[in-house]
């Protein structure tokens, strides 16, 4: 396999790197070596969760097809390889979405599952994992699994979230959510001060389905912490857009020799998004594209970082002294001379997915990017990681390359029990520098 084929979404490591179908898999797994395989959805992780150096990655996306979509209750069954994108075009002349919906349509229904990724609206209904009725899971002993919250339940519970590491996820069966249209009337709120944003935040989430916001990470002074929060709804049935808008997507066609999202670039392009919505509240009707899944517009925008790639860092932390906190991470980045293009911010509800290794968790999250240049960005996040876990806080594995043995193990302290459940034919890279380099 060429390099590029089964990079992550950081495209740090960038290699050639082995696989198989799932066809060829169900073959060779009698036989396999410990830590021979690992599956692989549509690498939209950001690090190296999703990889196994050591072995071959088994290709979700040979197989992708819709079992079933009963319109009734709203329940589609799909193979593993399925995007959340195709379910979204089967389910949406239906008037059914997604519960929930990361920031990017092109992951496959596996990988949402084995991250158990959250949306804009994790405080109104959870984790992804959450509305997963059943799903069958092919174990390397070449048991076949149906795992649900009453069959296998151990690890049905280990395998959202569990990071591809219980086995090859062969098929899920979801519970959609009806709507009255796919798209959304959006409220967009501008807001000056991290004061502004924690005061509103709890009195929006409650009266809206989806909420986050952006933040201007490079404002300093008095402006230090601006940025707008988008809210929202599903529009009404009346709602005049096609269900399908169509796309006008651009590409970026190769990687430039440098970062073009630098920090002179960045403070115009803050400045511009800040400026692009009127003072107080505007409300509008938006194309749900463009809504929850924007930068799809432009195929490869990780491009844009240069050869080097870069990392995210998504944090989580107790809502207790977060203003606070928000503001000594963002301050700390500046300072170190990193700017972050994707700055989001927002607070997690209560709803556990009961996942055993899902990261979110009540409280508030921040996710960075930074291009990555090097020890200075490695040495940044390192200390991002240690003020995020003093406070009693977590850093997300899916997104992360680099993080120590010591902040996973403070991060996800029941990680043992997930070991302990772990196909003997799987591992990661990441599970292998994190957990496997930890006392047992
Ligand atoms: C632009 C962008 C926005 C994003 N926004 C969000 C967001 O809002 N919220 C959020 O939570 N995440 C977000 N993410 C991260 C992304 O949603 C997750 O990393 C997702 O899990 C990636 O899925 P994938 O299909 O690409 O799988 P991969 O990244 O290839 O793999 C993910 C995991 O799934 C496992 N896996 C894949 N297939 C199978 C299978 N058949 N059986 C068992 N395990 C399997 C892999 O081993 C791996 O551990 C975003 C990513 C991008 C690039």
């Amino acid at each position: 396999m060429t390099a590029g084929e089964f990079d992550s979404w950081g495209r740090i490591d960038r290699r050639a790197r082995p696989a198989v179908s799932p066809d060829a898999y169900e073959n060779l797994r009698d036989n396999a070596a410990p830590g021979a395989f690992l599956p692989f959805g549509n690498g939209r992780s950001y690090g190296d969760s999703c990889h196994n150096d050591q072995g071959r990655l088994i290709d979700s996306r040979m197989r992708t097809r819709i079992l079933g979509f009963d319109p009734g209750t709203g329940i589609v069954s799909c193979d593993a390889g399925v995007t959340l994108r195709s379910i979204l075009e089967q389910a949406i002349p239906h008037r059914f979405f997604l519960p929930v919906t990361p920031g990017t349509a092109a992951v496959t229904v596996a990988g949402a599952v084995a991250n158990d990724v959250h949306g804009k609206n994790h405080h109104a209904r959870g984790t992804f994992g959450k509305h997963v009725r059943r799903l069958m899971l092919l174990r390397s002993t070449g048991e076949l699994l149906a795992c649900s919250a009453t069959e296998n339940r151990d690890l049905f519970y280990a395998t959202i979230g569990g990071m591809g590491l219980t086995g090859l996820i062969l098929s899920v069966d979801l519970q959609l959510m009806k709507v009255p249209s796919a798209h959304i009337q959006q409220h967009a709120i501008r807001f000056d001060s991290l004061n502004d944003y924690f005061g509103m935040v709890e009195t929006v989430d409650s009266e809206h389905e989806y909420s986050v916001a952006w933040i201007d990470q490079l404002a300093t002074g008095k402006r230090a912490g601006r940025g707008v929060l988008l809210a929202g709804d599903h529009a009404d049935a009346s709602c005049e857009f096609p269900d399908m808008p169509r796309s006008m997507k651009l590409s970026v066609p190769f990687s430039p020799p440098f970062d073009l999202l630098n920090t002179v670039t960045l403070k115009a392009f803050n400045e511009f998004y800040f400026r692009k919505e009127k003072r107080g509240e505007t409300v509008t009707t938006v194309k749900w594209p463009g809504y929850f899944h924007p930068l799809d517009a432009i195929g490869h925008w990780n491009r844009l970082y240069g050869p080097r790639g870069l990392y995210q860092h998504q944090s989580v932390y107790p809502a207790d002294n977060a203003r606070e906190l928000t503001a000594r991470l963002l301050e700390t980045a500046r300072k170190a001379g990193h700017a972050s293009f994707l700055t989001v911010l927002k607070k997690f509800g209560e709803q556990a997915s009961g996942g055993l290794l899902s990261f979110p968790r009540p409280g508030f999250t921040l996710t960075l990017d930074f291009a990555n240049q090097g020890e200075q960005t490695l040495k940044l996040l390192n200390v991002l990681d240690a003020m995020v876990i003093e406070a009693g806080g977590a850093i997300n594995a899916y997104k992360d390359a680099r993080m120590s043995p010591q902040t996973f193990d403070s991060s996800f302290p029941q990680w043992r029990k997930l070991e302990e459940l772990r196909d003997p034919a799987m591992v990661s890279n990441f599970w292998k520098r994190t957990a496997l380099a930890l006392p047992k």
